[in-house]
């Protein structure tokens, strides 16, 4: 992306912007915005992958889903949205009636713009109910639901994934209000890619003086102390203790790079961005004990490995795009 002096309009959103990329949508060469980009090639990254039939596909997807859910669900365009999907689930296995959508609905968005990209989507189909509207799941929510199997799923990882998806589609909407949140979190995690340090479960940790092998951290300080009557252990564990690493269960951000996108991106307040980062865990990593680490004195998220590999897909088709001159 670059930012000149020069301004451009976008031939999306006809905003005049600074910070605007060349690109070729559907053979034609476009002067595009950052936001209308990114809104793209996510929305189109996202498709590809639920499409997909791949199991690992599909589960990188609806982690990334869920991640954009729980980072914006307070927005109110987004309550709509899920407002929706929450009926739906409520009444499901029976079908919702759309009158009985328009009683409680209260909303900032229009409902049957909500209800177009749930369709457009393939979450939900709507169907003729005697004479009355009805919307029953779609292909892609079909297939969300052979995955889980508990009924409790329904209402957490799925209702969750697919208000992200509806999300997604609704962001790609050129006149529709743009959510920050999400920019800034993935030109974060774009610019961590290049320089990824990965992040492994600690398996086990053993005593460098004896070799015996412990779970936990606790345990081996007890035995240190014990066995080799070592008093100082904040100091001096380095030299007794040996962290024996497992598998990958993450890769590691600086906050720093976080903070500096909020700023580029027009977030507000990023004390409520950082915490729906890390609190609400929207892109930590699920295997991992720590949400934050410290290395060298500098804090790091340790982020999900689904959104390190949807994000690089997204690169990826980024990359295509860009006019090369
Ligand atoms: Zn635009
Ligand atoms: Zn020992």
């Amino acid at each position: 992306l670059r930012r000149t002096d020069a301004y451009r309009q976008c031939t999306l959103c006809k905003r005049y912007v600074d910070m605007w990329v060349n690109v070729v949508l559907e053979n034609k060469e476009e002067t595009v915005c950052f936001r209308c980009f990114l809104s793209y090639t996510l929305h189109e990254t996202i498709r590809d992958l639920l499409r997909s039939g791949k199991e690992e596909d599909i589960k990188d997807a609806v982690r990334v889903l869920e991640g954009i859910n729980d980072l914006v669900e307070d927005n109110p365009y987004v309550q709509g949205i899920r407002h929706v999907i929450d009926f739906w689930a409520h009444t499901y296995p029976k079908p919702v009636f759309i009158e009985d959508i328009k009683k409680t609905w209260f909303y900032k968005p229009n409902l049957e713009a909500v209800m177009n990209y749930l369709a457009e989507e393939q979450i939900f189909d709507l169907v003729t109910i005697g004479n009355n509207l009805a919307i029953k799941p779609g292909a892609i929510l079909v297939n969300l639901l052979k995955l889980s199997t508990t009924n409790k799923k329904i209402y957490t990882d799925i209702v969750k994934a697919i208000t992200g998806l509806a999300t997604v589609r609704y962001l790609v909407e050129p006149s529709n209000p743009k959510l920050r949140y999400i920019y800034a979190t993935l030109q974060a995690i774009r610019e961590c890619i290049d320089n990824s340090i990965a992040f492994y479960e600690i398996k086990k940790y053993r005593c460098r003086k004896c070799e015996k092998e412990f779970a936990t951290l606790h345990e081996i300080r007890l035995h240190i102390a014990k066995e080799h009557s070592y008093e100082n252990l904040e100091s001096g564990s380095k030299d007794f203790i040996e962290e024996v690493k497992g598998d990958i269960v993450g890769y590691l951000c600086k906050q720093n790079v976080f903070v500096e996108k909020a700023g580029v991106y027009g977030v507000h307040n990023l004390t409520k961005f950082l915490r729906s980062l890390i609190t609400r865990g929207a892109i930590i990593a699920i295997e991992s004990n720590e949400a934050v680490v410290e290395v060298n004195g500098e804090k790091y998220f340790v982020i999900d490995k689904s959104w390190i590999r949807v994000r690089e897909r997204m690169r990826n088709l980024e990359r295509r795009l860009i006019r090369q001159r």
